[in-house]
């Protein structure tokens, strides 16, 4: 069995551009609208000779009590069942929302192991990118920048070592 690594956060943290970077695809749609892509979606990667799954999933509305805010946080549940090992997405760019703290609750319920991972850091310092994050109680974070690469290789790593 392959693990599987679901990629987990609000809209618009870049999800699907760090699908598409593990993938190799242009399967995601990547988009400046917040949640665009509404569906639970597959791919297969490859770090040296280890395969993995990965799941990108459309963000997460918890409030949302139907129609299709409702459904893309039901997705991500569904795809958080099935991971061996979570990666939690905050932008590094926006710092700490309310929503990233309503998010790391519903996972730390959900049993699985989490790596919180702070995106769009390029170009910025470790230690002003990832000062906000601390506080929502998952450890050092790891900061990668999913558009230009740096850091992608080594968290898919260290995500297999923990899966
Ligand atoms: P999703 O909603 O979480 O799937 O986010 P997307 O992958 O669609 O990305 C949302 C926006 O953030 C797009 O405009 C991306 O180009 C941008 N983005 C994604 N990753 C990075 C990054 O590492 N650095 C910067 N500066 N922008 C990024
Ligand atoms: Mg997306």
């Amino acid at each position: 069995m392959k693990p599987v690594i679901a990629l987990i956060g609000r809209p618009n943290v870049g999800k699907s551009t760090l699908f598409n970077r593990l993938t190799r695809s242009r399967d995601a749609l990547v988009a400046d609208l917040p949640g665009l892509t509404r569906d639970r979606h597959y791919g297969e990667g490859r770090v040296g000779e280890r395969p993995f799954l990965v799941i990108d999933t459309g963000g997460f509305e918890p409030v949302a009590k139907d129609g299709i805010m409702y459904e893309m946080a039901k997705q991500t549940k569904q795809a958080v069942a099935e991971a061996d090992v979570v990666i939690f997405l905050v932008d590094g760019r926006q710092g700490l929302t309310p929503h990233d703290k309503t998010i790391t609750d519903f996972l730390r319920k959900s049993g699985r192991s989490v790596m919180l991972v702070v995106n769009k850091a390029e170009g910025m310092r470790y230690t002003s990118v990832t000062a906000d994050f601390y506080e929502l109680g998952l450890g050092d974070p790891y900061v990668i920048s999913s558009a230009h690469g740096d850091g992608v290789t080594d968290l898919v790593e260290e995500s297999l070592n923990i899966a």
